[in-house]
């Protein structure tokens, strides 16, 4: 349920509807927006119900939440989009992020020349994986902690925030301790125990939408990480199955009006993984912020045939400039910063 306060309620009568919320088990959320307060309740509906808020004071309405997502719903927060501070930089509202960096953390040097790269692009964040999902296990799995280690160096050279990829419970709060912002990858969209234990973290979370999944699901899995406390969520639409061939996944851009019809969370697209191919990058890019993306997240690799992983889809140093700037003329053009 959302209840809705008057523009006039007092702190104490917010106060007064958490403490009956909290009285029955229930949790509560409280939203405060510019003009109202909106808590929302979440627990068993009848218990919540009986309590009989429309009549308490300070209370405009209580209205209920119809998606089967609650916390990651527009509704809950009455329109108002939400915008993460990571770092000192915004994400979300106006406020357009370039995110990039190599699929892969492979060594000092590729990690630091890309960084350099990606700070002189103009970028919010620097990403990279330092613990890798790969399809074969004979393939790269990463650097671990030392790929860790390498992404915080980048981070004291050019003062941008790293994005990097969590696998498993167990390594959140290793991961944590270097990382500016945890990733989710798309193979684990649904791992429901890593989703709970990113919710327990401080830190910000960067949710990829699974291979076959649906637009709701990953709402629900949003959710997952929201309802256990982690309200700093962004998720990233990065491709889906489908039978097409000419590119490594079918780039989903409807994707991104649906979401920010259904939710206030920002979000991303990573055109990388989205088609596959440097070539195809450029354009789902732009595209990607005209339909309204809130990000891209963007492989670049110094020499991409030389990459470990995700070579062919990542943007060479040039390539990633000529991007970022087609990008930031098409952000300005809807009234993006
Ligand atoms: C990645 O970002 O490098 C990655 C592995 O992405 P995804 O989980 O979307 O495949
Ligand atoms: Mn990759």
């Amino acid at each position: 349920m959302l209840i809705v306060m008057k523009q006039t309620a007092t702190e104490d009568e917010v106060a007064a509807v958490i403490d009956r919320i909290e009285s029955v088990g229930a949790r509560a959320h409280p939203s405060r927006g510019e003009e109202v307060t909106v808590i929302g309740a979440f627990g068993d509906r009848e218990h919540i119900g009986r309590l009989e808020l429309e009549g308490a004071p300070g209370v405009e309405r209580v209205v209920p939440i119809l998606k089967p997502y609650k916390l990651a719903s527009a509704q809950v927060r009455q329109g108002q989009r939400t915008v993460l501070d990571i770092g000192g930089r915004r994400i979300g509202g106006e406020h357009f992020a370039l995110i990039a960096g190599p699929c892969t953390v492979e060594s000092r040097d590729q990690t630091l020349t890309t960084a350099q790269v990606v700070a002189a692009a103009g970028a919010t964040m620097f990403r990279g994986g330092a613990y890798k999902p790969r399809t074969s296990p004979y393939a790269f799995q990463g650097l671990g902690e030392e790929g860790l280690r390498l992404l915080a160096r980048a981070r004291e050279e050019t003062g941008l925030p790293v994005v990097t990829e969590v696998m498993t419970p167990e390594a959140v709060p290793l991961v944590e301790r270097y990382a500016d912002c945890l990733q989710i990858g798309a193979r684990n969209m649904q791992n429901f125990n890593l989703l709970q234990a990113c919710g327990k973290s401080a830190k910000p979370i960067l949710l990829k939408r699974g291979l076959s999944s649906t637009l709701e699901e990953l709402l629900m899995a949003a959710e997952y990480i929201l309802a256990s406390g982690n309200r700093r969520v962004i998720l990233c639409e990065r491709g889906i199955r489908t039978f097409e061939r000419a590119t490594r996944n079918t780039l989903d851009l409807s994707a991104v009006a649906v979401l920010k019809q259904w939710s206030h969370l920002p979000v991303l697209v990573d055109p990388s993984h989205g088609t596959g191919h440097a070539a195809f990058v450029p354009a789902m890019a732009r595209a990607a912020v005209a339909a309204g993306a809130d990000g891209l997240l963007i492989e670049v690799h110094p020499h991409p045939e030389r990459a470990l992983s995700d070579g062919p889809q990542s943007l060479t140093p040039a390539g990633l400039a000529q991007t970022a700037a087609e990008v930031a003329a098409v952000a300005r053009a809807v009234g993006r910063r």
